[in-house]
């Protein structure tokens, strides 16, 4: 509780860097830490794949083929997500924003809002580290857990430690989808990175590592902004 300790009411993060280099372990500790909602985007894309929606249905097919949802889309989705009473104290976005046209578009959100970010993290992780974490990865469909089939193993082959379903291999962490995520990242969301250069709110941190050794590194980096700002 680093942040919160030291008087500050609230804390809204955004979580950047490529697909696989931790982000959602990352969201899922500091949401935890902070007490504010974990807002992923590409879990509020899984979660309209449950439902009947047409808009769940367009975004299911860019995802499979391993592309961004259209900007319009996923804009209108998170403006409406910030409209709930949950985000007062603050938010995590993580996989948001991912162009540099969504970044325009938070902006404009934020203004219109009057609300501030306090920290901006870019996780960092090489192509190699990511195709390997990636590829090997298993989730549980009923709870979501995730699993590893060399780093994290479920007690039992392929089945779940919480609720005995058998785990999955998300299509798009199929090796070629992969790559072609890593493609993406670094023709359309780098952009971001350097949008963001000038905010005074970019730290970059290593994402290669053991994930509690990131932890540590994000907390001392988040105390540092709070301090700065
Ligand atoms: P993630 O779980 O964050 O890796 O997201 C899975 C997939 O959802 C991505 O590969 C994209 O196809 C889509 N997605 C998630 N967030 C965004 C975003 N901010 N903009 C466009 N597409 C997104």
């Amino acid at each position: 509780m680093v942040a919160f300790s030291q008087g500050v009411k609230t804390m809204r993060i955004i979580i950047l860097g490529p697909p696989g280099a931790g982000k959602g372990t990352e969201a899922n500790l500091l949401t935890k830490a902070f007490g504010i909602p974990h807002i992923s985007t590409g879990d509020i894309f899984r979660n309209l794949f449950k439902g009947d929606s047409e808009i769940g249905k367009r975004a299911k097919e860019y995802i499979n083929r391993g592309e961004l949802v259209p900007d319009g889309i996923t804009n209108e989705l998170v403006a409406k997500r910030l409209d709930e009473d949950d985000v007062k104290n603050g938010f995590l976005f993580d996989g948001y924003p991912r162009t540099k046209a969504q970044a325009e578009a938070l902006d404009q959100i934020l203004l219109a809002k009057n609300i501030k970010l306090n920290a901006i993290i870019n996780l960092k992780a090489s192509d190699e580290t990511i195709i390997t974490r990636l590829a090997g990865r298993r989730v549980c469909p009923i709870c979501g857990a995730i699993y590893h089939i060399k780093t994290k193993r479920s007690k039992q082959s392929n089945i779940c430690d919480n609720d005995g379903a058998t785990l999955v291999q998300r299509l798009d962490d199929h090796e070629d989808t992969i790559k072609k995520r890593l493609t993406v990242y670094h023709t359309q969301t780098e952009p971001v990175l350097r949008y963001y250069e000038h905010s005074g709110l970019l730290v970059h941190i290593d994402g290669s590592g053991d994930f509690q050794k990131t932890h540590l590194d994000v907390m001392k980096v988040l105390g540092d902004q709070i301090d700065k700002n």
